[in-house]
């Protein structure tokens, strides 16, 4: 009988910045893997390339995840029984793998100096040989442990000359596996360069840490961007080298998210060009002070992000749209992942965040306004704030814009939109305006119904159309031609109000 391996996935971001909405993906898909097969998900931070850290990006990293809903069961701040999850406290482990290699003859000290280096790479380019790569063909050529006599080697390493230590690739060999979205891939390792794995800074870099921690934290999973797809027959034989093979995790690589016009890879530099957000919460970068705009202060609901990320590349196979982190935790499957990018589709985005909003329940609802309604100065009644929800949720695309179309209800107009004046203001409007609240005056039952009747009455009478009333109220009572219906809108505010209204607009536009 075979045993299965209880899933251990891991999220393994650098903080190397923020958290672009592609990394987001890869960590919901993790998650979402995990908790389907009732596994366990971790978040490990690789941060060995000390050049690349960015201060507070970590941080940055953990706080958007927690705002999308996406939880760890071990990693950075849960710790767990693989502790410690940052890879910067893990250097001596690595150490002991990387002696490990070296001694078997699969990894090599090299001391070529970075000027060296690049004038290798300069002469290459200057004959026409194309790009320099330390490999099975130029490492001879070199300054490392496999061209210089052993006893220089040693005298170069117990003199403490910085070296950096290499996989040493074999020669002409078909590398293949099997990727759960690619299927069959096959690389030769003629393609593949000598890649350093330890740095004259004592860290590994991620090739060497990220299998070595993968290993001891018994993944069984990697599913990853598929700009690491390159690096998997290098990852491969690391596990071979290691003698891990047995060990190996599946390998899912996925493909990635595309600008709206499908031209080309979704960057980070995007966003805030192309008019949408692509992170998940707004990044301030420490050193130039640019601030990024994020989802979560644009108004988006997490669980809408969530949702339109999810289906970013994963289809259900069916017509469903909406799903609930529960629902694509039982729908989600790696084999409906798809091979090709993805168009990010912000205009869809905000499909989805309408979606969620538009069907909250009221109550929700009217917290989110009443801190709207706090924070721009005005003390509402709920029974009032009550009564606004129901006329405006199907307009509303953001938070945000829960202020935006009910502001109104609870403040007279400073202004009246020009534009919309002169399109609808007729010589004879003040005259009519005037006319019918003299009958509003007399209304002892000020309803929406009462309103409406009066209304049909008025105008059938004066042989005007409704419009040439309703359109000067509306933006007598709230500034402009925005809004839901009239008789809605005057039934909230109650005849004292309307009427008030109507008065001095009638005096500001006229004057
Ligand atoms: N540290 C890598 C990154 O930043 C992780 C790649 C992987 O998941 O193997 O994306």
């Amino acid at each position: 009988m075979t045993t299965v391996k209880p899933v251990r996935v891991r999220f393994a971001p650098s903080p190397t910045g923020p958290l672009h909405l592609g990394g987001v993906r890869t960590a919901l898909y993790n998650y979402l893997f995990a908790r389907q097969q009732r596994g366990v998900c971790i978040l490990r931070i690789e941060d060995t390339d000390q050049q690349r850290f960015v201060e507070g990006a970590e941080q940055y990293i953990i706080e958007s995840l927690h705002w999308c809903g996406i939880e760890f069961d071990e990693g950075v701040q849960s710790g767990g029984p693989y502790a410690p999850y940052r890879q910067s406290e893990r250097s001596e482990i690595y150490r002991e793998y990387i002696q490990i290699l070296i001694t078997s003859g699969h990894a090599y000290y090299a001391f070529d100096t970075p000027a060296e280096l690049e004038q290798v790479r300069n002469e290459f380019q200057k004959v026409g040989s194309g790009l320099f790569q330390y490999n099975y063909s130029s490492r001879n050529r070199m300054k490392n442990s496999l061209s210089l006599p052993s006893k220089e080697v040693k005298e170069l390493l117990e003199n403490k000359v910085p070296y950096v230590i290499r996989i040493r690739i074999p020669e002409n060999e078909e590398i293949s596996f099997h990727d759960l979205i690619r299927g069959e891939v096959k690389v030769n390792t003629e393609n593949l360069d000598d890649k350093v794995l330890f740095k004259s800074d004592g860290l590994p870099t991620y090739h060497l840490a990220n299998v070595v921690d993968d290993y001891l934290m018994k993944i069984t999973h990697v599913i990853r961007g598929e700009e690491w797809l390159p690096s998997a027959p290098l990852h491969l034989l690391l596990y071979r080298f290691l003698g891990w093979e047995l060990s190996m995790p599946q390998f899912a690589h996925l493909p990635l998210i595309l600008k709206p016009d499908g031209n080309g890879k979704l960057s980070k530099r995007d966003g805030d060009r192309l008019g949408f957000p692509v992170f998940p919460i707004a990044w301030e970068d420490p050193v130039s002070r640019d601030v990024f705009r994020g989802y979560r202060e644009e108004g988006y609901l997490p669980e809408a992000f969530i949702n339109m990320l999810a289906l970013l590349g994963w289809n259900p196979g069916t017509e469903q749209e909406l799903f609930s982190m529960d629902e694509l935790i039982s729908a989600f499957s790696i084999e409906r992942i798809g091979k090709h990018g993805s168009k990010f589709d912000p205009e869809k985005a905000r499909w989805f965040n309408h979606q969620y909003l538009s069907h909250k329940p009221d109550k929700e609802l009217l917290d989110y306004l009443l801190i709207q309604l706090n924070h721009n100065g005005i003390n509402a009644k709920e029974e009032k704030v009550l009564q606004v929800i129901p006329l405006i949720r199907e307009r509303i695309n953001f938070i945000s814009d829960l202020w935006q179309q009910s502001w109104f209800f609870f403040q007279p107009p400073k202004t009246y939109d020009d534009q919309v004046r002169k399109k609808i203001w007729q010589s004879s409007t003040k005259e009519l305006v005037s006319d019918f609240i003299q009958e509003v005056v007399r209304m002892d039952d000020f309803n929406k119904e009462a309103l409406h009747d009066l209304i049909v009455e008025f105008t059938n009478l004066k042989q005007v159309k409704m419009g040439q009333l309703m359109n000067p109220l509306r933006l007598l009572v709230v500034g402009s031609n925005q809004g839901p219906g009239m008789m809605d809108l005057a039934a909230v505010l109650g005849k004292e109000e309307f009427l008030s209204r109507i008065h001095s607009g009638l005096e500001k536009i006229n004057s």
